[in-house]
């Protein structure tokens, strides 16, 4: 497909910016090709530098779940614009949000802005580290919670490893705080817990994992985090980043009846705007400078333009009852219509999914942590993306990435979504 507008912002891009883009996946690097140059976004669609027209299934790799412009947010944000853009002094958006917040998160009392989840995460983790007057940190393989220097480890192999640096930059010492562990193996879990409890301050996990593809925890997998992190004094952080506002009004937690001790969000709390959260109870939040001595501050903390666009968001989901039913029903149909194509087209094709997250991994084994995940072909992948692209439909540009539907997805897109996938998988 020729786009020569595309291709010369993205020339003149790189020539400005490391490979031409703010944020690694953008850049297509996974499935070849120049990246996509967004114009314009309304709803379940994406509109490029060349005048070509997308359905959506990245939404801004998972806060858009409104879809795109919704008018509700869009008015919020226009509204606090003419109020001014920063403060830097206390505002009432932000007491309404963290109200929000603190109303539907049982695991919240006390809850802090922040500009990203990339912040949010790394200042969980200070304040259990400060709690619990321990070192270490656990996390699982494939697992991500933003790009702090932490959490940027290489997954091993064996039952667990002493993480080593996947970035350069990261200095062992960091990395050697970090321990990991495969996702769903609960012999690995209970090993390590028993063999190095008194050194671990908080265990982090998504409790979807959305990261590596999607990938479901397992029956008891959550329960059982819950009870050794209990029993030992450990901190259990959930990541809900992508979750928190998209399986239910309380994420993750909220489906699944497992309480963690802090809780991570950004993505959706934003509708679209830079934001990120983290909370927990009084104990441990009280801890958070300057009610207590655990430092961590933010000049657009607080924004009164994004907490506009996050209140908006919550209120427009919460003006309908039905709204994450109907945003299930929209994702089943989906989901179901693609195994459906691929089947019929004889592709092996593994579909994760829950809620209005899914994956299509090309195995015909089913992907439950990141080994299994790494086993499906990532060529394939990068085929059908490509087949995908021309005919209109943008996934996320690489295999370890979760789709996302949004409440805007009209049947008839999905349809024609379904439509393509057959074509698609018959090609790749
Ligand atoms: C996106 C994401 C983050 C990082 O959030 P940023 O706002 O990109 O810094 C952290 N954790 C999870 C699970 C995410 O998906």
């Amino acid at each position: 497909m020729k786009r020569p507008h595309s291709h010369n912002y993205f020339m003149k891009a790189v020539s400005l910016m490391p490979g031409g883009v703010n944020s690694p996946v953008r850049a297509f690097k996974a499935v070849g090709d120049d990246p996509i140059v967004v114009t314009r976004a309304k709803g379940d669609r994406l509109y490029d530098a060349d005048g070509n027209r997308y359905i959506d299934y990245c939404m801004s790799w998972g806060p858009m779940v409104l879809g795109h412009g919704n008018v509700r947010v869009s008015n919020a944000i226009r509204k606090a614009v003419r109020g001014g853009t920063s403060f830097g002094a206390l505002c009432p958006y932000e007491i309404r949000l963290a109200e929000l917040i603190v109303q539907s998160y049982q695991s919240i009392e006390l809850v802090r802005m922040v500009s990203s989840g990339t912040e949010a995460a790394m200042s969980a983790v200070r304040v259990a580290r400060a709690y619990t007057k321990r070192d270490k940190v656990v996390k699982f393989e494939g697992g991500y919670h933003g790009h702090a220097d932490q959490f940027l480890i290489k997954a091993g192999s064996g039952l667990t490893t002493l993480g080593a640096p996947s970035s350069p930059g990261v200095p062992e010492a960091f990395a050697s705080t970090t321990l990991t562990l495969p996702y769903n193996d609960l012999d690995a879990l209970k090993k390590l817990i028993a063999e190095r409890w008194r050194e671990i301050a908080a265990l982090i996990v998504e409790p979807v994992a959305g990261n590596m593809g999607v990938v479901v925890p397992d029956p008891g997998f959550l329960e059982t985090l819950r009870d050794l992190t209990t029993r030992h004094g450990i901190i259990l952080v959930f990541d809900e980043v992508i979750t928190g506002l998209r399986l239910s009004p309380s994420g993750a937690q909220g489906v699944f009846g497992v309480i963690p001790d802090m809780t991570i969000l950004g993505k959706i709390i934003g509708g679209g705007m830079p934001v990120g959260a983290y909370g927990g109870r009084k104990e441990t939040m009280g801890l958070v400078s300057p009610e207590g001595a655990v430092y961590q501050a933010g000049t657009l903390s607080g924004n009164p333009v994004a907490m506009a666009a996050g209140i908006a968001t919550i209120k427009e989901i919460q003006s309908n009852s039905e709204f994450y039913k109907e945003l299930g029903k929209k994702t089943e149909h989906l989901v179901s219509g693609l195994k459906d194509a691929a089947r019929l087209a004889g592709r092996a094709v593994t579909i994760n999914s829950i809620g209005s997250m899914f994956t299509p991994f090309f195995t015909d084994r089913p992907v439950k942590d990141l080994t299994t995940a790494m086993a499906s072909d990532t060529k394939l992948y990068a085929g059908f993306f490509h087949r995908m692209f021309e005919r209109g439909v943008y996934l996320p540009p690489s295999q370890f990435e979760a789709h996302f539907m949004s409440i805007a997805h009209s049947s008839h897109d999905i349809d024609r979504t379904i439509k393509h996938a057959y074509e698609a998988f018959k090609k790749v």
